[in-house]
């Protein structure tokens, strides 16, 4: 909910404590999960476990096709995720770098 304020004669829209709490407790909540493109890996890299166990799942931002390692990614699982491959990863952290 957004609430004028009026400071000397102009009025302003401004967000409530509440609307700031809320918002930086999503924040906390939720993480990006990074996962490795496949068409940037080794097939033959890592351990056979791994290998065998790990899954195939598209980045939530680009859709590129990823490996995902369900046994580390199921101990977060509880946690607010964006899967996100390392390529877009680099950019959200560039784009926040320049703001
Ligand atoms: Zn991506």
């Amino acid at each position: 909910m957004t609430k004028k304020v009026n400071f000397l004669g102009v009025e302003f829209d401004v967000i409530d404590n509440q609307m700031i709490a809320d918002a930086e407790a999503d924040e906390k909540h939720h993480h990006d999960y990074m996962v490795i493109r496949c068409v940037d890996t080794n097939p033959n890299a890592g351990s056979l476990s791994l290998r065998t166990r790990r899954r195939r799942t598209p980045c939530e931002v680009c859709h590129e096709i990823c490996w995902i390692d369900p046994l580390s990614y199921e101990s977060t699982a509880h946690l607010n995720h964006t899967i996100i491959c390392q390529m877009c990863m680099l950019k959200k952290v560039e784009r926040k770098g320049d703001a």
